[in-house]
């Protein structure tokens, strides 16, 4: 989708908002805690639709897989776990 390219309909129409939150400063956004949001960039097919969302300062990243619980994938069938390297 950030290539400009729509993975649903494999259209270029992809238009993004990260401009607009850079410029206005405000932008649609997720809750972290209590006390903290972060913030998203939309990226919109004007084809078909579509909508996905990234958040947008990465360093947010590390903050979520630090205070929010994470999805559990599937045990068993074929999913294959990258194998864990906890020291
Ligand atoms: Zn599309």
């Amino acid at each position: 989708m950030k290539n400009g390219i729509c993975p649903r309909c494999n259209h270029n129409q992809v238009y993004s908002s990260s401009k607009l939150r850079a410029e206005t400063g405000s932008a649609s956004s997720i809750p972290l805690s209590y006390i903290r949001s972060i913030s998203l960039d939309n990226y919109v097919c004007t084809n078909c639709g579509y909508v996905e969302s990234y958040v947008s300062e990465p360093e947010m990243l590390s903050r979520i897989a630090d205070i929010w619980p994470q999805v559990e994938p599937p045990q068993g069938g074929s999913y294959k776990p990258v194998s864990k390297n906890h020291s």
